[in-house]
């Protein structure tokens, strides 16, 4: 059985013996791997290390950094059919999506090649007569990243380049049922010349999540995962007064109106409900076609999902791979059920699904309910599988009273042809990220990733310019250089 390890001193460690997880295939059921579970005193003696390496990286030249990542980038894309055969084969997203989820990451790296001006300060002169004033931005210490299965190279690498770059250390533990990703990304980041223990990698479970929210060392915490655990990061982070972003879960919606181009909203739909199996936080999962489009839109709809080719994931032919495990697919299930209990119509159904030689996989087959009522079960929460509800409506103010009316507000697009239509709806919409005739609104790099309500705790977003504000503490500095001295006041200083 192959032993996966933990990522210190630059290389591949193997972790005293531990209790450790089982990693079972999504294609195929078969185990074949062990995950340790980091105990305390190991993470102990990484942190140790990890302060004293973090003292040096912060002194380092910017431009020697941003070189780090320059050769970073360029090991990605040298190496990126293998990285993301590893995203597939753990995840079982299909190789294609594999690919387009470590491109998004990748774009990361190229904005933290730019850290040299990114982290220029501002500076006022004569702010009042001999007196200048500016700030500077300096690195926080050793910051900590916890990351969802869903992407296993696109989430890490939201994190750890930005951090790195503005001078910080960075300890990673990667959801403990896609390990390997992290800790090939963390090999390429040490040949492109990142000295030691500037990014280490503690693989495990709850437990050692709370050794990182225990520890004193740590000063930030970046949480991209479930709702739930998200609240609890943002609860314990704050409690011990360390920065924390924390992006949890979502249930986006698509809302179509009469005017839309319907084949074309119908494509941006189909993959945005099905790609990577409905496993992605940006997924849209509620579709709201109005008034009188709803009939061809339903029979459009229904006729592309039928052709979607399900299959192994690295089959070039596959368009949709299996879910993540056993445990998940038995809970996208028994929402199916939940569905048609409640009284849903259920269009198409993507259970009892049999792919030859795959019985054992964890496959689900796309699903479509049409009718569905804001009351029930599948509208109200996240299910993160292929699930699509359809509730149908008769006007734009009553899709727009549902969707800000939800718990999440992470994503969310518009199909129109019509300008006030599409212009009412970015305006009022109470959703962190807006699509207009743009099916997954994923903010490039330079732009910051993050939604509203329910799917963010501490209102810091991912990359962009708050990834900076957030890897880096901001010091105003106000100087004055006196030729005379002046008398001693005790009044509040005014600038003369
Ligand atoms: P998860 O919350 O179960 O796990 C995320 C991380 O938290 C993992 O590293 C896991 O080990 C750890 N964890 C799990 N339970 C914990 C607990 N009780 N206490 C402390 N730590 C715990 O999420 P997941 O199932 O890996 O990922 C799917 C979820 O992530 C979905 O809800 C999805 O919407 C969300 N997600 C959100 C975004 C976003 O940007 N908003 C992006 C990707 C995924």
């Amino acid at each position: 059985m192959k032993i996966i390890g933990n990522f210190v001193d630059g290389k591949l460690t193997q972790v005293t013996p531990t209790n450790y997880i089982s990693l079972f295939k999504p294609t195929t059921g078969e185990e074949y791997a062990h995950v340790p579970i980091t105990p305390k005193d190991e993470f102990q003696k990484i942190i140790e290390k990890m302060k004293i390496a973090q003292s040096i990286w912060s002194e380092t030249p910017i431009t020697k950094r941003s070189g780090v990542f320059f050769k970073f980038k360029s090991l990605i894309e040298k190496n990126f059919d293998e990285i993301a055969k590893i995203i597939s084969e753990e995840h079982g997203k299909v190789f294609s999506d594999a690919k387009g989820s470590l491109q998004r990451g990748l774009e990361v790296v190229d904005f933290a090649c730019g850290i040299p001006h990114l982290l220029k300060g501002n500076h006022s002169v004569n702010v009042g007569t001999n007196v200048d004033s500016y700030d500077i931005r300096q690195p926080l210490g050793i910051c900590a990243g916890i990351t969802p299965f869903n992407f296993p190279a696109m989430v890490p690498l939201w994190m750890f380049p930005l951090s790195i770059a503005c001078g910080n250390a960075f300890i990673l533990k990667p959801s403990e049922k896609v390990p390997q990703c992290s800790l090939r990304l963390a090999e390429l980041l040490s040949e492109a010349g990142l000295p030691e223990n500037i990014l280490t990698i503690v693989n495990g479970d709850k437990s050692v999540v709370d050794l990182i929210l225990q520890s004193p060392d740590i000063s930030s915490v970046s949480f991209v995962g479930s709702t739930p655990v998200a609240k609890y990061i943002y609860t314990e982070c704050s409690n011990n007064n360390k920065r924390v972003q924390a992006l949890g879960g979502a249930k986006n919606h698509m809302l179509i109106m009469e005017d839309a181009n319907l084949e074309d909203a119908v494509n941006g739909l189909i993959g945005a409900a099905f790609g990577s199996a409905g496993e992605r936080c940006m997924a849209t999962s509620v579709a709201i076609p109005i008034g009188k489009i709803q009939k061809p839109f339903m029979e459009l709809l229904k006729d592309k999902t039928s052709k979607i080719k399900l299959g192994e994931s690295l089959d070039p032919q596959s368009e949709m791979g299996p879910l993540i495990t056993k445990e998940h697919k038995q809970k996208v299930l028994s929402y199916i059920e939940k569905g048609v209990s409640e009284g849903a119509d259920l269009e198409i159904d993507g259970r009892n699904l049999s792919l030859q030689g795959f019985d054992n996989g964890n496959f689900v087959g796309p699903t479509i309910f049409n009718n569905v009522k804001t009351n029930m079960t599948i509208y109200k929460e996240e299910i993160f599988g292929p699930v699509l509800s359809v509730v149908n409506l008769d006007n734009f103010e009553e899709a727009m009273k549902i969707i800000n009316n939800h718990e999440y507000g992470n994503g969310t697009s518009i199909y129109t042809s019509n300008g006030t239509f599409a212009r009412n709806f970015m305006k009022n919409v109470q959703i962190g990220m807006v699509g207009i005739n743009v099916p997954i609104p994923v903010p490039m790099a330079f732009y910051s990733f993050g939604g509203w309500k329910g799917s963010i705790f501490g209102g810091h977003g991912m990359h962009g310019e708050e990834g900076i504000n957030f890897y880096t503490k901001r010091k105003t500095v106000t100087s004055r250089w006196p030729d005379d001295v002046a008398g001693a006041s005790l009044n509040m200083p005014t600038m003369k």
